[in-house]
């Protein structure tokens, strides 16, 4: 049985409006499960419901057998990392960290051990005695990530924890929540609109739009078998180019260049023929030059971007923008006309009004 059973849960706020539609998902005990999304998708209702923090409108919400909708947050044994740290200013790291300790009544040694066990995992030893404010945002963040995991509760709920640290610190703190999460095996679920820290943290990703649950998986089936146009788009980046042409005669249209369609929709063309369609691609799936088995493109350099490991080259054909990712020794002059190759292996096709995949010959 799944350690956290979340069943068509909605949520409707006092207002009338429905933020969560039918929200499903089994965890299984000590998973890291990432909700992602853009900003109003519902992932923080999500995350607060399963907190206890705000009302579920309707559906169950099950840790281990027990429907725990009706229980507050202390009875649910969750732990939850706010983005703002909330820290108790006054209070040294030492008192952050055992203040719940002391407040559930626990004994003095035994605070103490946990608090400098945890100290420990979150390398705080040498800070016990500082207050908040002679702290670094990252640190910070580490007291309230330690104050979380010193309850020892079953879950771990963070909230967009590391919103307010540098883009240093938050490489960083994304490691050291991974490795936390290996050392305590605590279940997670941790709320982010960053599809990097998506990608980089979790054992599965729920990607989320206005309410609705739009894929669960592994950050590799995500990645490699996005369901529909949505998904293909928020996670990689920079994003899967989309060229959207009607087929006509099996050939899809880009521009003034006409590509046969046939060895990626194999004996589906027909069903599609006049529909339109979406032609995706990633930028790091293509090739310079003309491959065998694959689209060849012709395209104008708009502008390139050197990054070092790789360079981006924004092209456009006809009024069509596309972004590619080449060898950054292979960089094309600005204005100058090239030819791509897009593996037929590594083309993605959408229905034009469903936005859904359409399976092809790839599998
Ligand atoms: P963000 O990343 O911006 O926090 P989110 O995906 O976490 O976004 P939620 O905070 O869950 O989104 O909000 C989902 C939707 O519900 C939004 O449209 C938001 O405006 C709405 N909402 C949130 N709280 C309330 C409330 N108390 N009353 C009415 N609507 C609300």
């Amino acid at each position: 049985m799944a350690y956290l059973t979340l069943t068509n849960i909605n949520k409707i706020y006092p207002n009338g409006f429905h933020a969560v539609h039918n929200f499903n998902l089994e965890i299984e005990k000590g998973e890291f499960i990432v909700f992602v999304g853009p900003s109003g998708c519902g992932k923080s209702t999500t995350l607060r419901m399963v907190a206890g923090l705000e009302d579920i409108s309707s559906g169950d919400f099950l840790i281990g057998d027990r429907r725990v909708n009706e229980l507050g947050p202390r009875e649910r044994e969750v732990a939850m990392v706010f983005q703002s740290y909330a820290l108790y200013p006054q209070m040294s790291v030492y008192d952050n960290l055992g203040f719940g300790l002391t407040l559930q009544g626990v004994d003095e040694d035994v605070i103490e051990e946990r608090v400098l066990a945890t100290a420990k995992i979150l390398g705080l030893t040498d800070y016990l005695d500082r207050m908040p404010r002679a702290l670094s945002g990252g640190q910070r963040q580490r007291v309230a990530v330690g104050r979380a995991i010193i309850r020892k509760v079953g879950v771990f709920l963070m909230d967009e924890p590391l919103s307010n640290l540098d883009a240093k610190q938050r490489v960083t703190m994304r490691s050291e929540i991974t490795q936390i999460h290996r050392q305590t095996g605590a279940t997670t679920i941790y709320v982010t609109h960053d599809q990097t820290e998506a990608m980089t943290m979790a054992d599965r990703i729920v990607v989320m739009k206005q309410g609705y649950i739009q894929q669960v998986g592994t950050p590799y089936e995500l990645y490699f078998r996005p369901v529909n146009m949505f998904v293909a788009g928020f996670i990689g980046e920079p994003p899967m180019n989309f060229i959207r042409g009607t087929l006509q005669n099996g050939q899809f249209p880009v521009d003034t260049q006409k590509l046969d369609i046939s060895p990626v929709l194999g004996n589906r063309t027909a069903e599609f023929a006049d529909r339109e369609i979406v032609f995706g691609f990633r930028p790091e799936s293509v090739l310079l030059g003309e491959q065998e088995n694959s689209f060849h493109l012709k395209a104008l350099v708009e502008l390139t971007e050197m990054l070092g490991d790789n360079a981006n080259v924004y092209i456009t054909i006809g009024d069509e923008h596309a972004i590619l990712k080449v060898d950054p020794h292979d960089i094309p002059a600005i204005d100058s006309e090239i030819t791509f190759s897009v593996p037929y292996d590594r083309v993605y096709l959408f229905d034009g009004q469903t936005e859904d995949v359409i399976p092809t010959e790839k599998g």
